[in-house]
């Protein structure tokens, strides 16, 4: 197969079109057999549910080069069950699992000529979605919906190397008690807009956000898990019913226990005991962990002893093992790794 010529190197995070994606609708109850299609447009009307309501859900996932050689992806099983439980809450019809997972297969064999060769540290995203087509003005579900794959090759995360980010207690919030916080709804991503831009204006990379009830203990950011470390070595990730349940913070905590015999506790994080910490990570496919290397909470800074030149040890120790089980380097637990090819 006769690779793209793609400065795969240098891609940033954003979009390039690519041959293939996989559509299927779903009209009159029920899902069609879908198809690999080559027009990468969408024509629906001006009033259809998603434009008007935001009846969407999304994943996202990575399909890439290991070092043998193979064209895998990692555990699409839990992205298609995760879609499942967003579809659930936004009324929308379930894509059931095994089509799901073959939907993603499909996109990336039609589109093997797009996957970044190993080394390079690139990657191809993988977009699953689902949306409300049909017009819709009194409030209420679609009847029509399609379910849409599409993928686009990413670069690297840590070009240049790690960089430890700084991030801010956010005075905005992304979820409400009892919300959409636990599912991958794209209205939580309209509702982080504002904070994001805003954060970004005033020099931080990213938001912390609180649990919305109290305000009192952390939660997560726009789009990645905490993970933190304590002084003696113990994992500690952020418990609440308005966290999305990452897949990449559930593979850490399962890395941490079971490769590298670390103590791992899902519990409520208090925003007062963080500068007892560690260390401290932001977990999510794109970047696998990106280190935090201060929290600014209103202008009392609390600076990870981890500092902000390079990952803390327990950090490397988890990013190295869970990419060398993506590689292919470290055997990976039964059914992590959905080889294509
Ligand atoms: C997608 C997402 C994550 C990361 O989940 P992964 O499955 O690890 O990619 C974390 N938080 C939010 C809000 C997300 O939407």
């Amino acid at each position: 197969m006769e690779k793209k010529n793609i400065d795969w190197g240098n891609l940033g995070f954003s979009y390039m079109e690519t041959d293939k994606r996989f559509v299927s609708n779903f009209k009159d109850g029920a899902w069609d057999e879908g198809a690999l299609i080559s027009d990468g447009n969408v024509t629906m009307s001006e009033c259809a549910c998603v434009l008007q309501y935001a009846q969407t859900c999304f994943e996202g996932l990575k399909a890439y080069t290991t070092e043998d050689g193979h064209i895998v992806t990692f555990r699409p099983d839990l992205n298609a069950e995760r879609m499942e439980a967003s579809a659930k809450r936004l009324e929308m019809p379930v894509f059931p699992k095994e089509r799901f997972i073959d939907a993603v297969v499909q996109v990336v064999a039609a589109n093997e000529a797009y996957v970044p060769p190993f080394g390079s540290g690139a990657t191809l995203y993988l977009r699953p979605y689902m949306y409300g087509k049909n017009a819709v003005i009194g409030v209420k579900p679609a009847d029509e919906f399609e379910f849409r794959v599409f993928c686009t090759p990413v670069g690297p995360y840590f070009k240049g190397g790690v960089k430890p980010l700084t991030i801010r207690v956010s005075d905005f919030d992304r979820a409400a008690p009892n919300g959409t916080g636990h599912i991958k709804a794209g209205l939580n991503y309209a509702m982080s807009l504002h904070a994001i831009v805003s954060a970004h204006e005033e020099g931080y990379d990213e938001n912390m956000y609180l649990d919305p009830k109290t305000r009192t203990k952390v939660e997560e950011t726009g789009g990645a898990n905490f993970l933190f470390v304590t002084k003696d070595n113990k994992v500690v990730t952020p418990k609440s019913g308005s966290i999305l349940p990452s897949i990449t913070r559930r593979s850490l905590v399962h890395v941490a226990k079971e490769y590298l015999g670390l103590e791992a506790e899902e519990r409520e994080v208090y925003l007062g005991e963080v500068k007892d910490f560690a260390e401290c990570g932001l977990c999510g496919t794109a970047a696998v962990i990106s280190p935090v290397g201060k929290i600014v909470d209103h202008g009392r800074e609390i600076c990870l002893p981890s500092g902000m030149t390079q990952m803390g040890p327990v950090t490397k120790k988890l990013y190295d093992t869970l990419t060398g089980i993506q590689m292919g380097r470290i055997k990976a637990p039964e059914g992590w790794i959905k080889v294509i090819k």
